[in-house]
C-alpha cells in the first residue's frame, strides 16, 4: 500500500475527495487527536473533481470516529430484557438464517425486511437487492433515503422518464442565477455552496435567489431571499410560472418540440396570479416580481433544492413543479441550467442505481415493470418469477408492519431509525414490538442497538473496498486502508455469508468486492446509469468517472457532462412531462391549540443523528447541545429571553430545548436542529414531535413541518424541574 489512499468522504452527497495517510510517517510526529490517540490524517483530495481538494469540518475530522466506541464482535440476546452475550459470528448467523427460513416458512417472504441506509456501499446494496428481492421473493428493501431523497426520485422519473440528476457542480460556476430552496446549502452541502459563491462574487451579474422561512447561512449572502410561510412553496412556485406564461418569458419552441402537457399546466397556473401568491406566501409582491423576472430573463438558471422539498406531503409535486419551470424556459440540458437534486447521503445516489427502494431494482429499473423484473431474474440466476411485481413496504409502512405483525423480521444496517424516523416515540414503541431485530452497524451503544436481538459488527468506511456515486453521477473508489476493529466484516459480507446459510450458494460465491461491482455494473449496461465501462481496476488506476460510461463508448464522457443535452429525454415517446400540481399546504397547519409550526434541519458540523460526529470532540464543542430558535416577536409574547427552556408539544409527544431568541425566522415558526437522540441528550428528540404523513407518491414523510404549541418551563436541574422529574421515570437508554 501507498502511503496516501484517496477514497471520498462518507458523509454527504456532495462527495469530496479525500487523502487519508497513516498516523506515522517517516520524519514527522505521529498524528494524534486531542486525547493523544493516533489518528489517520486526512486532507482534501485536489484531484477530485467534484470537490477540487475542498473539504468541511465533517470530512477534515472523520478519523477522530474511527476507533471510538466501536462494536467489535456478535452479539445476542432472546428477549429486549436480557443483556447481550457475544457470540461468534457462526452462531449470530445460524440464528439470522434460522430466524428469516422460519418467517418465510410460517408467514411468507413479505413478513422479512430490511432497512438499510445511503451510508452503504454500492456493493453492499447490490448484495441486499439480489438477497431480498432475487433469493427471499420480497422487495421490501427500503433505505433512510425514503426520508431524504424519495420525492426527488418520483419527480424525475415522472417528468424525465428516469431517475439520474441532469446537472454537474461545474455548472454551479457557470449558471447566471441560482434559485435555492428549500435547502441549507451553505451548512449542509458547504463544499458546493463554496464553488458556487465564488462564481458569485466573481460575477456581479450572477443572481442569487433563496427561498426558504429562516435566514439561514445560505439565504444571507442573497440577491433575493423570499422568507416564505412554510408550506406555500407550490404557491411560489406555481405564482413564478404564472408570471412567465404573462410575461411570454418562455421558450415556446422547447415546450412544443420537446415537452407535453403544458397547456393543462397553463391552466392550472391562471389560479396564480401575483397578488393572491404574494398574500399567500407572506412575501412583498415586489420581490414576487423579481424573482419570476430574474429567472425568465436569466439565460441559464440552475435550481438547487433538498430536504425543504423533499420531505413534504407535496414533495413529488414541489419537485415536479421545479422542473416545470426548466422545461417551460428551456434551461434543462445546457451548461448552468437544470433542475438539481442535492443528495443528503454519500451513496444514496448509488443506492438508487442497485435498485435500493422497495419500488426499484437495480439499473434503475422498476419492479412493476416485467421486462425489468425478467432482466434481473436472468443476470441473478433465480426462476423467471422470483422477484415480486409488487413494490415492498416502505420505511414507515416497516414500522406499522411491527405493529401489527406482519413484520417478523427486522434487518436494519448502518442507519438509526429510533433517532431518524418520524413520530419517534411511536417508532420506538414499534421496535420494541419486533419479533426479532437484525442491527448492522459500526459503533455501540447507538439508540437503535436497544431494539436489536442480534448485532453485527460492521466495518465501515476505510475498513472494506467499495464504490460510491455523488450528487453529480460521479463514480468514487473507496479502497480499504485500515485494520478492521475485532472481527468486523463488511456489510455486503454479511448478506451474502446469510444468503449462503439459507440455501443460495451460486448466487454468493463472490470472493471480493470486485466482483460484486463486477456483476453489478455489466447490469446497467444500457440503462440511463449505465456504468458497464467502470470496475474497481478502473476507478483504481483512473480515478472518479462520471456516468453514463457504456463500455462500448470509445472513450469515456469527461467530467462535467449534462444528461439530456439532445433534448430527447427518458420517456417512452423522448419528451419531458409538464405536472399539473396546485398548492396545497402543510399536512398539519398551525392552528389555535398547536399555534405554532415546527421545522427541523441540520448544522454545518453533526451528521444525521451523532453516531459519528457524536464522538468527535471538535464537532461537539461547535455544537454543544440542542436548542430551539424562536422569533423576537414571539419570544415577547410568551416572556421567554435568550437560553430560557422551552417545552415543545406536538400532538405526538413533547420535547425540551434552551431558546435561541432571533430575527432569522419568520414569526410563527420555531426551528429545531434534528441530531439530538436519547443517547446525547435528554428529552431533545425532535422526531418526538414530527408526523409521519407523506406525499402519496414518492412516500416521502413530511418531517419538515408539524404543529406545535411552546410552553416556558424550568431549566432541567432547577429545584422545581428536579421535583417534577421525581415524578416522571428519566429517560434512560440502557
Ligand atoms: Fe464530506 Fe459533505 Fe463536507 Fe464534502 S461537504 S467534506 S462530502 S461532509
Amino acid at each position: 500500500m501507498t502511503e496516501t489512499t484517496k477514497t471520498l468522504c462518507p458523509y454527504c452527497g456532495v462527495g469530496c475527495g479525500l487523502e487519508v495517510q497513516p498516523p506515522a510517517l517517516p520524519g514527522r510526529p505521529t498524528n494524534r487527536d486531542a486525547q493523544g490517540v493516533p489518528i489517520w490524517r486526512v486532507r482534501g483530495d485536489r484531484a477530485h473533481p467534484s470537490s477540487k481538494g475542498m473539504v468541511c469540518v465533517k470530512g477534515a475530522t472523520i478519523a477522530e470516529s474511527l476507533d471510538r466506541d466501536r462494536l467489535k464482535t456478535p452479539m445476542l440476546r432472546d428477549s429486549l430484557d436480557e443483556p447481550f452475550r457475544q457470540v461468534s459470528w457462526e452462531e449470530a448467523l445460524d440464528r439470522v438464517a434460522s430466524k428469516i427460513q422460519t418467517a418465510r416458512t410460517t408467514h411468507g417472504p413479505d413478513s422479512i425486511c430490511m432497512y438499510g441506509s445511503g451510508q452503504l456501499q454500492t456493493e453492499d446494496y447490490y448484495t441486499a437487492q439480489k438477497l431480498l428481492k432475487g433469493c427471499l421473493g420480497t422487495n421490501n428493501f427500503d433505505a433512510n433515503s425514503r426520508l431524504c431523497m424519495s420525492s426527488a426520485v418520483a419527480g424525475y422519473i415522472q417528468s424525465l422518464g428516469s431517475d439520474g440528476p441532469p446537472c454537474c457542480y461545474d455548472d454551479l460556476e457557470t449558471t447566471d442565477c441560482a434559485f435555492i430552496i428549500g435547502a441549507n446549502v451553505a451548512e449542509c452541502h458547504p463544499i458546493i455552496f463554496n464553488r458556487f459563491i465564488k462564481h458569485h462574487k466573481r460575477k456581479r451579474k450572477v443572481k442569487l435567489i433563496v427561498v426558504d422561512p429562516r435566514k439561514t447561512a445560505t439565504a444571507q449572502p442573497a440577491d433575493l431571499h423570499l422568507a416564505i410561510k412554510p408550506g406555500t412553496d407550490m404557491m411560489l412556485l406555481n405564482g413564478i410560472a404564472h408570471l412567465l406564461l404573462k410575461w411570454g418569458l418562455m421558450n415556446t419552441y422547447f415546450i412544443d418540440e420537446c415537452t407535453k402537457g403544458f397547456s393543462a399546466y397553463a391552466q392550472i397556473l391562471q389560479k396564480y396570479p401575483p397578488e393572491r401568491v404574494a398574500r399567500r406566501c407572506g412575501i412583498p409582491l415586489a420581490d414576487l416580481y423579481k424573482a419570476a423576472k430574474w429567472w425568465g430573463r436569466s439565460k441559464r438558471v440552475l435550481s438547487l433544492w433538498s430536504m425543504g422539498v423533499n420531505q413534504s406531503v407535496e414533495g413529488t409535486a414541489k419537485v415536479r413543479t421545479i422542473i416545470n419551470l426548466h422545461l417551460m424556459t428551456g434551461t434543462i440540458g445546457k451548461p448552468g441550467c437544470g433542475p438539481f437534486s442535492l443528495t443528503g447521503q454519500p451513496n444514496a445516489m448509488g443506492g438508487r442505481e442497485a435498485g435500493g427502494l422497495a419500488h426499484i431494482l437495480p439499473g434503475y429499473r422498476l419492479v412493476k415493470n416485467p421486462e425489468h423484473r425478467a432482466a434481473v431474474e436472468a443476470a441473478w440466476q433465480v426462476s423467471p418469477g422470483s422477484i415480486s411485481p409488487q413494490p415492498g413496504k416502505d420505511a414507515w409502512s416497516m414500522m406499522t408492519g411491527l405493529e401489527d405483525g406482519s413484520v417478523q423480521v427486522l434487518w436494519i444496517a448502518a442507519t438509526n431509525p429510533a433517532v431518524s424516523m418520524p413520530d419517534i416515540k411511536r417508532t420506538q414503541a414499534a421496535l420494541r414490538n419486533s419479533p426479532f431485530t437484525v442491527y448492522q452497524d459500526a459503533y455501540y451503544p447507538t439508540e437503535t442497538a436497544d431494539y436489536a436481538h442480534v448485532l453485527l459488527p460492521a466495518a465501515q468506511w476505510g475498513e472494506k473496498t467499495g464504490v460510491m456515486t455523488n450528487s453529480e453521477r460521479v463514480v468514487t473508489l473507496c479502497p480499504e486502508f485500515r485494520y478492521r476493529p475485532g472481527e468486523a466484516r463488511a456489510d455486503w459480507e454479511i448478506m451474502a455469508d446469510v444468503g449462503r446459510r439459507l440455501g443460495f450458494e451460486a448466487q454468493f460465491s463472490w470472493q471480493n468486492s470486485a466482483e460484486v461491482y463486477a456483476e453489478f455494473a455489466a447490469l446497467t449496461a444500457g440503462r440511463p446509469c449505465d456504468m458497464s465501462a467502470l470496475s474497481h481496476d478502473r476507478l483504481q488506476t483512473g480515478g472518479p468517472v462520471q456516468w453514463p460510461c457504456p463500455k462500448d463508448a470509445t472513450t469515456l464522457a469527461k467530467h462535467g457532462q449534462q444528461l439530456y443535452t439532445d433534448a430527447s429525454f427518458n420517456t417512452p415517446d423522448g419528451r419531458a412531462v409538464f405536472a399539473a400540481f396546485d398548492a396545497k399546504g402543510l399536512a398539519e397547519p398551525a392552528d389555535a391549540e398547536y399555534p405554532f409550526v415546527l421545522t427541523v434541519g441540520r448544522l454545518y458540523g453533526h451528521w444525521h443523528t451523532q453516531t459519528r460526529t457524536g464522538r468527535i470532540d471538535k464537532i461537539r464543542k461547535m455544537h454543544p447541545e440542542p436548542f430551539i430558535e424562536v422569533h423576537l416577536r414571539d419570544a415577547e409574547r410568551l416572556g421567554v429571553k435568550e437560553g430560557d427552556w422551552l417545552a415543545v408539544r406536538s400532538r405526538r409527544g413533547q420535547a425540551k430545548f434552551k431558546a435561541q431568541v432571533t430575527s432569522k425566522i419568520t414569526p410563527g415558526l420555531v426551528f429545531v436542529p434534528m441530531h439530538w437522540g436519547a443517547l446525547w441528550a435528554e428529552d431533545a428528540e425532535a422526531n418526538a414531535l414530527t408526523h409521519p404523513e407523506a406525499c402519496p407518491i414518492s412516500i416521502q414523510p413530511e418531517l419538515k413541518a408539524c404543529a406545535v404549541q411552546l410552553e416556558k418551563v424550568e431549566p432541567p436541574g432547577s429545584i422545581t424541574a428536579a421535583v417534577e422529574s421525581a415524578q416522571e421515570p428519566a429517560m434512560a437508554l440502557r
